[in-house]
C-alpha cells in the first residue's frame, strides 16, 4: 500500500509546487496531464476571442475560507491595452494571473474575455488564448530549439529563429552553440534566469496568444540584462492584451493602467504620472525604487560586465 499511495502524494507535492511557483500551465500539463482541481463544466463552451477585452467583476477569492486574499477587485483591460498590477510581496498580485488561467475559480464575482465568462468555457481554449512569461520559466531537458517551438509545435525553423531574435536570445545561441539542437541542462547549455526568461517569450512570440500575462523576475537579473529584457516584452506585447504582474516600475511608466493592490484591495489606480503626483502608495514604492537604483548606479554594480 505504501508503495502505491509514495507515488500519490508526491506528485499531489510536485503539483502544488509547480503551481505555486511556475504557473506556466502548459508546461504543467505536460508534466502532469491536467489540473485536477478545477473541470470543465459540462456544458462549457469553446472561449471565442473576437477583440480580446478582459475583465473582472467584483472578484473575491481566498485559498481557504478562513483568509479572503482578494476582496472584490475590479478592473478592465480593454483589447491591446496593458494594464500593471503592482504590490508588496503578498498583497494578491499572481493571485489574479492564477484566476485568469482558472487554476482557481473567484468565490463570487466572474472573470470575462469578450463578455464570455471564463468559468463557462473550456480549459483547453481559454488557456490557449493566454500567453504567459512567468517570474521563473523551468525549461525541458531537451534542445533548445524544442523549448523555443514548445510555444507552437508546427512553427519551422525560420519562425523559431525570428521567435528567437525578436526575444533576442538568438544571439547568445549562435555564440555559445551555433546551433538550435544543442541541449540545454547540467551537461548542456546553462542559461542564466534572464536568458530562460528570453526563452520563454520566444515561446510566447510564437505561440501569439492574444492575451498575454507577464509576471516579472523579482530580482537576480542585473540592470542592463533587466533593460534588454523589458525591451524585448514591450514588443511582445504591443497590440496585445497585457497583465503585467511588475517588480520595477520603471516597467509600466507607460501603462494604461496601474493598478495598486494592497492586502486584496485596490488602493490606488492610474496612469503613472498621476499617481507621482499623488503623492501616496505607489509615490513612496517609486522614490524608494528610485533612491535604489541611484545607489546601484554609483557603486558600479549597474554597470554592464564586460
Ligand atoms: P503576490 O504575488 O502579490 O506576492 P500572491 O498572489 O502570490 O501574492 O499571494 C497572495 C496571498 O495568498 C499571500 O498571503 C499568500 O501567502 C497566499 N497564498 C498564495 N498561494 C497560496 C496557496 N496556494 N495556498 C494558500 N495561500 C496562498
Ligand atoms: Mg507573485
Amino acid at each position: 500500500m505504501i508503495q502505491l499511495y509514495q507515488p500519490l502524494n508526491f506528485m499531489g507535492l510536485l503539483y502544488r509546487e509547480v503551481k505555486q511557483a511556475v504557473i506556466d500551465i502548459e508546461l504543467m500539463f505536460n508534466i502532469l496531464g491536467q489540473a485536477p482541481e478545477v473541470e470543465d463544466r459540462g456544458d462549457a463552451t469553446t472561449l471565442n476571442v473576437t477583440r480580446g477585452d478582459v475583465r473582472f467583476e467584483n472578484v473575491r477569492f481566498g485559498y481557504d475560507s478562513a483568509r479572503e486574499v482578494l476582496k472584490g477587485l475590479s478592473f478592465t483591460i480593454p483589447a491591446g491595452h496593458t494594464v500593471a498590477v503592482v504590490g508588496s510581496s503578498g498583497a494578491g498580485k499572481s493571485t489574479l494571473s492564477r484566476l485568469l488561467f482558472r487554476f482557481y475559480e473567484p468565490w463570487s464575482g466572474r472573470i470575462t474575455i469578450d463578455g464570455q465568462d471564463i468559468a463557462g468555457v473550456t480549459q483547453t481554449s481559454l488557456r490557449a488564448a493566454i500567453g504567459m512569461v512567468p517570474q521563473d520559466t523551468v525549461l525541458f531537458n531537451d534542445s533548445i530549439g524544442y523549448n523555443i517551438r514548445y510555444g507552437r509545435w508546427d512553427a519551422g525553423e525560420d519562425e523559431v529563429r525570428e521567435a528567437a531574435r525578436a526575444a533576442q536570445i538568438d544571439g547568445f545561441i549562435q555564440r555559445v552553440t551555433g546551433s538550435y539542437e544543442a541541449q540545454v541542462g547540467e551537461r548542456g547549455l546553462k542559461l542564466s534566469g534572464g536568458e530562460k526568461q528570453r526563452v520563454a517569450i520566444a515561446r510566447t512570440i510564437l505561440k501569439g496568444p492574444p492575451i498575454l500575462v507577464l509576471d516579472e523576475a523579482t530580482s537576480a537579473l542585473d540592470t542592463f540584462t533587466e533593460r534588454d529584457i523589458q525591451e524585448a516584452l514591450r514588443r511582445v506585447s504591443e497590440n496585445r492584451t497585457t497583465l503585467v504582474i511588475a517588480h520595477r516600475l520603471t516597467t509600466i511608466v507607460d501603462a494604461d493602467e496601474i493598478i495598486v493592490l494592497d492586502k486584496g484591495v485596490i488602493a490606488e489606480r492610474g496612469r503613472h504620472e498621476a499617481l507621482v503626483a499623488k503623492g501616496g502608495l505607489y509615490a513612496r514604492l517609486w522614490n524608494r525604487q528610485r533612491e535604489a537604483d541611484v545607489d546601484a548606479e554609483q557603486d558600479g554594480s549597474a554597470l554592464p560586465p564586460d
